[in-house]
């Protein structure tokens, strides 16, 4: 069986993520409907319990979201105006218990034309 890794710590994960080829899963919303295996193809890296990686932050150097932060931190989260596109695209996702699993991030690493969230980052990348 391949390892299911689930770490708690950054540094952790990180050891994890250099020493093999891992699956990085955070709500598996997009990675369970795309196999049709029973259990996740592996090795998998599960972000889902690592400290300090879910959640929405401003810092001196503008906003950051993490990447295990899910569409309703983002719903629910003290954003300014900028992000009011991203606040959109996330009500937009699935339904509210997909947008309860669902990252941002994996929306971002799951290349789809129909990914809400990515319309919102190539706006902001363009613009600066
Ligand atoms: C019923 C249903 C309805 C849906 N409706 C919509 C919809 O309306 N609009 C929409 O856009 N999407 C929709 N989705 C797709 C999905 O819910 C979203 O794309 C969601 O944001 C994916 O996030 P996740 O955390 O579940 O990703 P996962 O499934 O965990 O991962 C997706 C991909 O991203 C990679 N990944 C995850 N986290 C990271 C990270 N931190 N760093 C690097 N790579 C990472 C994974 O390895 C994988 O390749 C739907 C899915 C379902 C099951």
């Amino acid at each position: 069986m391949d390892a299911y890794h689930r770490p708690t710590d950054l540094d952790d994960a990180l050891r994890i993520l250099a020493a093999e080829p891992v699956r990085i899963a955070a709500g598996c919303t997009d990675l369970f409907p795309a196999t049709e295996a029973k259990v996740l193809p592996g090795p998998i890296l599960d972000i889902t319990a690592v400290e300090g990686l879910r959640g929405i932050t401003a810092t001196d150097e503008g906003i950051h979201i993490g990447a295990a932060t899910t569409w309703t931190d983002v719903i629910r989260g003290d954003l300014p105006p900028a992000f009011d596109a991203l606040k959109l695209a996330a009500r937009e996702v699935g339904s509210v218990q997909i947008q309860n699993a669902g990252t941002v991030a994996g929306n971002h690493n799951n290349p789809t034309p129909a990914a809400e969230g990515v319309p919102f980052h190539m706006v902001k990348v363009a613009s600066g």
